[in-house]
Formats: structure tokens, sequence, C-alpha cells
């Protein structure tokens, strides 16, 4: 049987960054910039005080001047009216527009008001040309790269796009994602479940997580343990850039998943790795135009997780998770696991290395990782009161408090 870490390297084999689109701004947040975005025009777009004060000329001060008469008011917004001449000064605000003839800014604490109309300077008072202004097209000149391709969009890159007046960019698109849900058991979470029902909560943990990961997911309706309608749900999920299944995919009579996918075009890649929980894990990918030279479809990545909840999150942070990021060109590594000590001592009874659900906590002065107790890996409520797993080596294996382990965060 594979090993994790051999799953996920055929798995990350079949990822390739997604063609680029052209998406709204506030569509783009954490996408992968796909072209260089110029200026359009200089930044700041006029020589602007950076305080509130006097604008002047530095020259008229070095001249011996130091009563300046006050011609008008610029406020933010509002551009100068006409030229100063020799020994005139503009009140000034924050933000506004310097007037011809002015090269600096004098703040209104360094100034006294003789009358209405007069100001002095202190002797000792010097004017530099340039204080106080940010001289126009000093953060950006017109036609200069602002953000170069390759960037990964952050807040501020998101409002630098928006002062050049970009709202559309260039990007690597956010990969749509369907969940299928699978089992005669389920039932949607608004329903009363019968003696022998379960609510589909699959659902609401890979909705959740596709999104923190950056996809876009899209619930389909639950599909039955049947091969005909069962046909039917995988082919609309296939729709999609990744189809993620839940349930089906063990060995059982009722595990129909693995055939119905196959059936479809998907070829299998991997079936069962070496883990607990997440051991039935299947992987298959179903080709695109390109390399079946027939009708165009888009390459899908296809992930059948076992039902177990906790096997969804599981395998959802070791192989999903990355591909999504693949997907979106940000990166092909494996999930960061940290290195933290154990609070207690923890036992794997399983061959299989095993993810435990363990909370954070203090242990000696250091962070360290402590179990939460559960009932396995049907047991979502252990996960979702967990900060992350911890990674037992296969066992039988037992390790004393204080022993270094891997630990698997639940968020990045
Ligand atoms: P399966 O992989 O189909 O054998 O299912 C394994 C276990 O996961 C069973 O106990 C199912 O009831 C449970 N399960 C399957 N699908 C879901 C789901 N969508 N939400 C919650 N539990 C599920
Ligand atoms: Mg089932």
């Amino acid at each position: 049987m594979l090993s994790a870490e051999e799953a996920f390297r055929q798995v990350i084999g079949w990822c390739n960054a997604l063609p680029i689109a052209e998406r709204n701004l506030d569509e783009c947040l954490g996408a992968i910039l796909a072209e260089d975005v110029l200026a359009d025009q200089d930044l700041p777009p006029f020589d602007k005080a950076l305080v509130d004060g006097y604008a002047l000329c530095a020259s008229d001060v070095d001249l011996g001047l130091r009563d300046f008469l006050v011609t008008y008011t610029i406020r933010a917004g509002t551009f100068p009216k006409s030229e100063l001449g020799t020994g005139q000064a503009a009140r000034i605000m924050t933000g506004a527009p310097l007037p011809p003839g002015a090269d600096a800014v004098v703040m209104w604490e360094h100034v006294e008001s003789i009358d209405q109309s007069i100001v002095r300077m202190s002797h000792e008072r010097t004017v530099r040309p340039g204080q106080n202004v940010l001289a126009r097209g000093r953060e950006i000149a017109r036609g200069e790269i602002v953000l170069p391709k390759g960037l990964r969009l952050n807040g501020a890159a998101i409002g630098v796009l928006g002062s050049v007046g970009r709202n559309r960019v260039r990007i690597i698109p956010q990969p749509r994602v369907r969940i299928v849900p699978t089992g005669d058991e389920l039932v949607e979470i608004d329903q009363n479940p019968g003696p022998a029902q379960i609510r589909n909560s699959n659902a609401y943990v890979l909705r959740s997580m596709i999104q923190q990961a950056g996809g876009l997911p899209e619930v389909l309706p639950i599909a039955a343990d049947e091969p005909h309608s069962l046909s039917e749900s995988l082919s609309a999920g296939l729709h999609s850039d990744i189809l993620i299944v839940t349930g089906g995919v063990s060995t059982g009579e009722a595990d129909l998943v693995p055939d119905t996918l196959a059936s479809l075009g998907v070829e299998p890649v991997f079936h069962k790795i070496r883990l607990k929980p997440g051991k039935p894990l299947w992987f298959g990918v179903r080709h695109s135009a390109e390399e079946l030279g027939q009708k165009p479809v888009r390459q899908v990545l296809v992930f059948g997780l076992p039902g177990n909840p906790v096997s969804v999150v599981v395998n959802f942070l070791l192989f999903v998770r990355p591909a999504i990021m693949a997907l979106r060109g940000i990166s092909t590594q494996p999930v960061a696991h940290q290195t933290v000590p154990l609070a207690e001592a923890v036992e794997n009874r399983d061959e299989r290395p095993a993810y435990l659900p363990a909370r954070l906590t203090r242990y000696h002065d250091h962070i360290a990782a402590a179990p939460v107790s559960w009932a396995g890996s049907n047991d979502l409520r252990g996960a979702a009161l967990a900060d992350g797993f911890i990674l037992m080596p296969g066992g039988p294996s037992r390790l004393a408090p204080g022993s270094q382990v891997s630990f698997l965060p639940l968020l990045p």
C-alpha cells in the first residue's frame, strides 16, 4: 500500500496551474497575478502636502523673508487657483496639491499669525525645498511596473491595483471544486434523520475547507448507493476542476464509486494508502481533450474520500488542499508540519501511521500537543475542538511526554 508521502507525489504530479483568466478586482485576493501591471498615471498625481500648514517657496526664506502674505486656502480635492508670488504663502491641508510657485510646506505650528493675512516665521527656522511635500510620481511613475507578474495579491496589492484604475485583472483563477456526497444513509442537515440515517456533515466540512484553501466550492445533491443515479451525480460532478466524492470508496458491496468513476472515463491513479484515518482514499484523473485527442474537455482531478468525517478532514489537508494550491499556481509543496513536544504520553496501536486530533497547550514553558478525547474517525467533534493532528509513527508505538512529534495544523 502507498505511503502518504508517495500518494502526495502522485497527486501533485497531476496538478498544473489553471489557465490564466481575467477577473474583477474583488475576486483577486490571494490569487497569483498573471501580468505585469503598469501605472496609468503618476502617483501621487501632483506634488502633495504631507501636513497642514503653509505652502511657500523655500528660496524666499533663504532671501531673508520672514513675513508671508496668505493669499488663499487649498483643501484636499481642490486645485490651487493661481501662482504664488515672492513673499506669498497659501494655507494648505494635508493631501492637497501644492500651488505653482511653492516647493515646501511649513507646519502651521511653526509659524505665528500676525493678523488675518500675515504669518511670520522665527529667524532660526530654515525651510528646504521639498519639505513636507511628496513629489509627483514619487511613489510610482506613470508607465512603471507597479506590480510584477507572479505576485500573490494581498490586501495592499489589491489596493495598488485599485489606485491604478484596474478593475479587471489577469490572474490564475480559483479552481472550481464540486462535492458529491454519497450514501443511502444520508439526509440533508435540515431534515430529521430516521433510525438508520445521519446528516450530511461532510458537505459542510468540505465547503468550508475549500473556501479556506481558495477554491470555489459547489455542493451537489446527495447521491444514492445505486449505479445509475450515482453515475449521473458523478458525471455532473465532473464539470469542475476538482471533483470530491465522499463515501462509497471502500471495498464493501455498496462501495460503487471507483467502478462508476472508471466507467465515466476517470483513470484510477491509486486506491488506498497506509494511513489512519483515511486509508480508503481513491484518486484518479479525467484527462483533458489534448491528452485524449477528442471533444473539448478539461482535466479533472478526482478524489474519492472515505465517508468518515475525520478521514475527510485529514485527507483534505494532506492531498486536496495542496492540489488546490497547485492549481492556483501558489505552491506544489506538501503541507507543512510543525515539530512540537507531546504534553502527555500517546499510543498508536495500529500498524499504519496515525493522525490524532490534538490541542496545543503549554508544557514546561513550551508549546506542546495534547490529544483531545475522541471516538475515532467518525468523531468529527474531536477534530472541531482540536488545533490540528499529531502524526504518530506506524505502530504499535508509544511516545513519552516531551517526545518531539510532527503536528499538522488545522489552520494553515
Ligand atoms: P463509507 O465511506 O461510505 O463507508 O462511509 C463511512 C462512514 O462515514 C459511515 O459511517 C457513513 O455514515 C459516514 N458518512 C458517509 N458520508 C457522510 C457524510 N456526507 N456526512 C457524514 N458522515 C458520512
Ligand atoms: Mg457509504
